[in-house]
């Protein structure tokens, strides 16, 4: 039989805009340090320029961007690294003031007078805690910062919320509904499995919404780090203790499979939305996490121990 799912359009509610500021806490203008320290490179090359460093750092006042830019972050690199450290911290919630952001820069290019606005490597304190990424480029010059263990940073996405049996019904702009016997799309897949099967959050987030909704029935709204959004629907019940504002993680159990709302049958509805559209959740590229080869690796290491030593 199937577990006919029917959360339409006339009842779909779109995650509401994140409208958080994007970080809480104001960042002074101040670079404090300014030290250089040029260092030879781990395996000295005569053909390679004495590398140089300038490290500089400031405190967190009110915003993360804020604090980057003022020690000399280009606003472009100050996004990447928004998302990098994204995996570990919200920024928008996370920073106080007394938290503190430093980066060293490579300045063996420009005689030191000018640091480029690409970091090699940045920390953020955060009270006693040090969360650190490491600049690394691809073929195509593209930059990405690394945890130091070469493991790329940012939010990560697992596909699916739950152990589930079968898919019982896909996503589709348009497809028949057999309980109200009209043509509606169908925002999400249903995911079935046993009544009380738990089901997680697929990334952190925040939750939006959690509580009754018509054809949803039991259903959280969990605003994941941008552009993510993703909707668990007909729960037979909650997680305890969560409730509007909750902050989740990533695998954190938020319910439990039910029937509640327009479902014959126990399963997971489950949407995946996009800047607010929804995508197909089995098919929607996600953020994951992938490695440094092996060849990259030995390089990206030494550079790292080099690195850490000037945060
Ligand atoms: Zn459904």
């Amino acid at each position: 039989m199937s577990s006919a799912c029917a959360v339409y359009l006339v009842t779909h509610e779109r995650a509401a805009r994140n409208d958080e500021p994007d970080v809480s806490l104001m960042s002074k203008e101040s670079a404090k340090a300014v030290p250089r320290a040029p260092l030879s490179a781990s395996t000295p090359s005569a053909a390679e320029p004495a590398a140089a460093f300038a490290v500089r750092q400031a405190p967190v006042e009110r915003t993360f961007a804020a604090a980057a830019q003022s020690i000399g972050v280009d606003a472009g690199t100050t996004a990447i690294l928004s998302r990098a450290f994204g995996g570990e911290l919200d920024l928008s919630r996370d920073l106080k003031p007394g938290d503190r952001v430093s980066a060293v820069f490579d300045t063996s290019n420009d005689g030191g007078k000018d640091v480029s606005g690409e970091p090699l490597a940045v920390r953020i304190v955060r009270g006693t805690t040090a969360h650190d990424v490491f600049l690394h480029k691809d073929l195509h010059g593209r930059a990405s910062y690394y945890s130091k263990d070469g493991v790329s940073t940012g939010p990560t996405f697992e596909r699916y919320p739950l152990d589930f049996t079968r898919v019982s019904s896909g996503f589709s702009l348009r497809r028949f509904d057999p309980v109200l016997h009209r043509w509606q799309s169908h925002d999400g897949v249903d995911l079935a499995a046993p009544a009380g099967t738990p089901v997680h959050a697929t990334a952190r987030g925040v939750i939006r919404f959690i509580g009754r909704k018509r054809g949803y029935g039991n259903v959280v709204v969990i605003q994941n780090p941008a552009p993510y959004s993703t909707t668990f629907a007909h729960l037979s019940h909650f997680a305890k203790g969560l409730r509007a504002g909750s902050r989740v993680l990533r695998n954190q159990v938020i319910g439990y499979v039910g029937k509640t709302g327009w479902a014959t049958g126990p399963h997971l509805h489950f949407e995946v939305h996009v800047d607010h559209v929804p995508q197909d959740p089995l098919k929607v590229e996600l953020p994951q996490k992938t490695s440094l080869a092996a060849d990259e690796l030995d390089r990206f290491e030494s550079r790292v121990a080099q690195l850490t030593g000037l945060l």
